[in-house]
Order: structure tokens, then sequence, then C-alpha cells
């Protein structure tokens, strides 16, 4: 049988996505303005965050968070080296350095106790914060990172770009959603169009914290204010106030638009990720090993990693086959811009190993039942 090719990840416009877009086209705003209010508001009530900030991309989102919590050239913060690299180069862009913490090989998460170690073996105040990262829609523990977090005073920025929706159950038994705002101090998704709804380009930040939150508002739009209760003075309606060093991040209009019409489907597209990661589990169990969660999270499967070796070979075939998958991901550490930084292969085991194994197979709402068992069958054929 004849089938087109599958890629490991796909976005879904329906006709109400272009018929909300179109009439955003013919309405008075197309930069920011109302609907980017509207999709903020929405989104953050999805998350359970008081507060949204949207803007143009992610990599914005994670540049605004580690502006609005002063990282500089004085400051050391701890990621993840399996990330997408944006992850660490938002503490670049503030002159600070990265410092990778080693995965637990069981979930490809960021390792808490090695985490803790870090902190334990360094001076009081070496660290400021750390950026967690809900890898492939599979929550951190929040509560016991937030535990760490606040032994040695450091915030925490969650990349949770694979996580909207996802949840992990805390301690007393209760659900927490990524993004809500009880444990990090920002949280920071995505809305490219491999994501779990796009906007085209997008990301925002949730938070519960209304001090960051005006913050990120103002470095949002240059920081500029126009609010007179945030002006030292004010010389009439053109007066407004520079008043920190912000950029042009905004989120136009008509990308707000497409969020909020695409924000409808999202627990819709989250079950059926569940459901295609069920049938993989149950069909692919003996045949390959997969990245199984444990029962206290909701996983968001932004991805559906297996480990398989002879991974290039694997990959290699199902090309052929027309199966597009992919590797998420070369370890940050291992780039060429941060090996020239001084940043040594070999000295994160755990994420080196795990990178030689690693392949996502195709997962997205709108991969039919009939490609999925296609999908199954080509890796048994293949492995
Ligand atoms: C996609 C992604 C980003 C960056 O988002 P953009 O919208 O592409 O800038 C950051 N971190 C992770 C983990 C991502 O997957």
């Amino acid at each position: 049988m004849e089938q087109k090719s599958i890629p490991y990840g796909r976005h879904h416009v329906t006709e109400e996505d272009i018929q909300a877009v179109h009439d955003t086209l013919l309405s008075d705003y197309l930069a920011q303005g109302p609907r980017v209010e509207e999709f903020e508001k929405k989104f953050a009530a999805y998350v359970g965050a008081k507060y949204a900030v949207a803007v143009m991309n992610g990599t914005a989102a994670l540049h605004l968070s580690a502006l609005a919590l002063e990282v500089s050239e004085k400051s050391k913060v701890i990621t993840t080296p399996i990330t997408f690299a944006a992850s660490a180069n938002c503490i670049r862009y503030c002159g600070g350095k990265v410092v990778f913490s080693d995965i637990d090989p069981q979930t490809a998460l960021i390792d808490i106790p090695a985490v803790e170690k870090l902190l334990q073996q360094a001076p009081a105040g070496t660290y400021q914060g750390i950026i967690p990262v809900d890898f492939a829609g599979y929550p951190v523990n929040m509560e016991q990172l937030r535990k760490v977090a606040d032994k040695y005073g450091l915030w925490i920025i969650e990349d949770a770009c694979h996580a909207p929706g996802g949840y992990f159950i805390d301690s007393s038994g209760e659900k927490q959603s990524c993004g809500n705002g009880k444990f990090a101090d920002l949280t920071v998704f995505s809305f490219h169009p491999v994501k779990h709804i796009t906007t085209g380009e997008g990301g925002i930040i949730t938070t519960n914290n209304e001090a960051l939150y005006r913050k990120l508002i103002l470095l949002r739009s240059h920081g500029i204010t126009k609010d007179p209760d945030l002006m030292s003075q004010n010389d009439g309606g053109w007066y407004y106030e520079m008043q920190m060093l912000g950029y042009n991040y905004r989120l136009p209009e008509i990308n707000a638009a497409l969020g909020i019409s695409q924000l409808k489907r999202a627990e819709a597209g989250i079950e059926r990720r569940r459901e295609i990661a069920k049938r993989y589990d149950e069909a692919l169990s003996g045949v390959v090993e997969s990245m199984k969660p444990s029962d206290s999270v909701g996983h968001a499967y932004h991805l559906y990693v297996i480990k398989v070796s002879g991974r290039k070979e694997v990959y290699d075939k199902l090309r052929e086959k027309g199966i597009f998958s992919q590797i998420h991901y070369i370890p940050v550490h291992t780039l060429p811009y941060y090996q020239s930084l001084g940043y040594k292969t070999g000295s994160l085991p755990h994420a080196e190993h795990y990178y030689e194994q690693c392949l996502s197979i195709p997962i997205y709402p709108t991969l039919t039942d009939e490609q999925v068992e296609y999908v199954i069958r080509t890796i048994k054929e293949v492995v």
C-alpha cells in the first residue's frame, strides 16, 4: 500500500482557524490588541495561572523571562542538556553562564538529586536559578524541584514548550498543571507549528507573580509605559516613559486569533496524543525500549521517544519507508557553539548515552489509526 510520508509532528489548521484569521485581517487591529489580551486570558485559564504574557516566539519568552529575573554576566544558571538550544541560549543572551546538570536516564528529565549535589558542592550564592524542561511532554516534578530551589534561594523558569496540558500529582494527591504558577516563578510555552497548538510563530509566559508580570509587560514593548500610575511625571496625552531597556517582542493580532481558535482543540489534541502513545506502548513493548511515564504524571506527549541500538540505521530505514522520525536532542553542551565556550563531550554521560539511542516517532492529533499501525509494522520490520 502506498503511504504518504509521515513526519514526527505536524500542525493542524481548520476552516474555523482560517475564518478567525480572516476576520482579524478585516478588523481595526493587526499588531497587538484585544485578541492578544483575550488569548492571554484564555491561555492563563487553560493552565490555571493568574497571568500570561504573549510574545512572538518561545525563545523571546525565555529571553524576557531571563531579563525579568535579572540574569547578567554574574549569573550562573542550571539547565538540562537534553533540550532545544533555546533553553540555554536565553542565559547567554544576558551574558550569564550556563551549567548543565545530567539527566535521569529513566525520564530524560533533569536529575533533581544531581542538581542538589551541584548546589551542595558550591559556595552559597553561586547559582541564581534553574531552567527545568518538561522534555517530550513529561512534566518535571516541580514540587520536589521547588523544595531544592528554595533551600538554595534559586528562581525557576520552567520550559514547558513540550507540555501545555501536562500535569503531575503532588504529594497531597493534587493535580498540578504545567505552568499553573504554583511552583515555577515563570513558565514558558511555544506555539511553533510543531508544538501542541500553533500561532504560526508565538510564545507565552505564565506566572502568579504580579511584579514579574508587570515587568514582562514592559520588557515586551521597549520598556515603555503610558500608564499614569507607573510614570514619574505626566506632561500630557502624548507622554510616555521608557523605564528599562526592552524589546519589541509583541505578538500580532493575526497570530493571537489563530491561537484563540486552536486553544479550543487543545484538550482533544492531548487526548488523541495519549491514545496514540498507549497504542505504541502496547504494540512496541518487547520490540524497542520506550520512555514509559510514571503513574503520577499526565504526559503531554509532544514527542514519543523510543530507544534503539543502531539508531542511525533505524532512522535511515524508516525514512526509506516514508517515516520521518527525528532525534531530540543532540545534547546542548556538545553543540559547536557550547564546545567553543569550553564545555566538554564526555562530561554528561547519561545525556550522551541517551542521545546515542533516542528516536522520536510520529505523534500528532491528525495521525490516523492506519498510519499508527503502519509505523508500528515498519518499526517491527526494521529493528
Ligand atoms: C520549541 C522550543 C523552544 C523555542 O520555541 P520557539 O517558539 O521555536 O522559539 C524552546 N524550548 C523548547 C524545549 C522547545 O521545544
